[in-house]
C-alpha cells in the first residue's frame, strides 16, 4: 500500500515552523531567522519513502495584516486549510497566548487530522510540558498533541510516524527525488532575503523585495543578478550604505550560501533600486509572485 498526502504546518511568527519542515525534510528550504515574519510565501517541501510521500507546506506565521502585503500572506494560510490531509498547529511551550480566536475556530470545524505541536521544549521543563499537554486536551480534544524540539530534532521521528499513519492510499503527486516545488531561483532569492533580515534592522528586512533579475547557468558558474527593492529613498541610502558596505556585506555573505546550494562558482551582483510602496500596490504584489 502507498500513502500520500498534504501536511499543512501553521502557526504564530516564531514558533518554529519553518525549522520543523527543515528538520523533517532533512533540507534547509525555508529561510530561518530570529525576526518574525521571515517566510512569506508558502513553501513546500517534500519527503518521499518507498511506500509513502509527504507534502508539507510551510506557512508564513498568523498576524493581523497591516498591509496588502500581509493579505497576501495571510491568504497562503487560509488556503492551506482547504487541502490539507494533516494540519500541524505548531506553539511554543512557553506562550502563554498561543492561539488566536479564529483560528482556534477554524482547528475546530476542520475535517482533516490536527495535531497540535508543543515545540521548544528544550527551553521548558517536565512541568510545564505536562500542564500544556493537559491544557491543549481541553481547547482541542479532538487533535493529538504532540511535543517536540524542532531545534534539537527530538520526537520527530515518532511524529513523522504518526503523521503517515494519517495519510490516506494515494499515489506519489511529486516525483520521489524531488524535494520541493520552488526553482533554484526562487531560493536563491530567499537565500538574499535571510541576509537582509540578518543584517538589517527595523524596518528594512520588512520593506524589502529581492528580484532575481538574471540567472544563468554557464559552463563554470552561474550568472545572478538580484535586484533588492525597497519602498523608498531614506531606505535605498541605509542599504546601499557608505561607500556601498551595506549592499558588499550582504553579496559577500549571500554568494557564500548560493554556491554552496548551487555547487558550482557564482558571478553575483546586485542592485538596490525604489518601488515605491510596493507592498501596499496589488501590481507590485502581483509582480513579486504574492498574488494569483
Ligand atoms: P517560524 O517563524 O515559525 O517559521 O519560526 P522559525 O523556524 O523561523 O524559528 C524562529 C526561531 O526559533 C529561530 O531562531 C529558531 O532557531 C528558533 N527555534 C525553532 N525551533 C526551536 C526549538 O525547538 N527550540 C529552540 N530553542 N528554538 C527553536
Ligand atoms: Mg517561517
Amino acid at each position: 500500500m502507498h500513502k500520500s498526502g498534504f501536511v499543512n504546518i501553521i502557526g504564530k511568527p516564531n514558533v518554529g515552523k519553518s525549522t520543523l519542515m527543515n528538520a523533517l525534510v532533512g533540507e534547509k528550504l525555508s529561510i530561518i531567522t530570529p525576526k518574525a515574519q521571515t517566510t512569506r510565501h508558502r513553501i513546500r517541501g517534500i519527503l518521499s519513502g518507498d511506500d509513502f510521500q509527504i507534502v508539507f507546506s510551510d506557512t508564513p506565521g498568523i498576524i493581523k495584516p497591516h498591509y496588502k502585503l500581509h493579505e497576501a500572506m495571510m491568504q497562503s494560510v487560509s488556503d492551506s486549510f482547504s487541502d490539507a490531509d494533516v494540519m500541524l498547529y505548531v506553539m511554543e511551550i512557553k506562550d502563554p497566548d498561543p492561539i488566536d480566536e479564529k483560528t482556534l475556530g477554524r482547528l475546530k470545524k476542520s475535517e482533516c487530522k490536527v495535531m497540535v505541536l508543543v515545540n521548544k521544549i528544550d527551553t521548558g521543563n517536565q512541568d510545564l510540558l505536562e500542564k500544556k499537554v493537559e491544557e491543549w486536551k481541553t481547547i482541542l480534544p479532538h487533535a493529538e498533541i504532540i511535543p517536540v524540539s524542532a531545534l534539537e530534532k527530538y520526537n520527530c521521528e515518532y511524529l513523522l510516524k504518526r503523521i503517515i499513519e494519517n495519510l490516506p492510499e494515494g499515489p506519489a503527486y511529486f516525483s520521489k527525488d524531488e524535494i520541493t516545488d520552488k526553482s533554484q531561483r526562487f531560493f536563491v532569492s530567499e537565500i538574499i532575503r535571510e541576509k537582509i533580515l540578518l543584517y538589517f534592522r527595523n524596518e528594512i528586512p520588512y520593506c524589502s523585495e529581492v528580484v532575481i533579475d538574471e540567472f544563468k547557468e554557464e559552463e563554470k558558474l552561474f550568472r545572478i543578478r538580484a535586484i533588492i527593492y525597497v519602498q523608498r529613498e531614506s531606505q535605498q541610502g541605509i542599504m546601499v550604505g557608505h561607500q556601498g558596505k551595506g549592499i558588499k556585506k550582504i553579496g559577500i555573505e549571500a554568494r557564500k550560501d548560493i554556491e554552496a546550494f548551487l555547487g558550482k562558482q557564482v558571478f553575483f551582483t546586485t542592485q538596490v533600486k525604489v518601488e515605491k510602496d510596493w507592498r501596499e500596490k496589488e501590481s507590485k504584489l502581483r509582480k513579486f509572485g504574492y498574488l494569483e
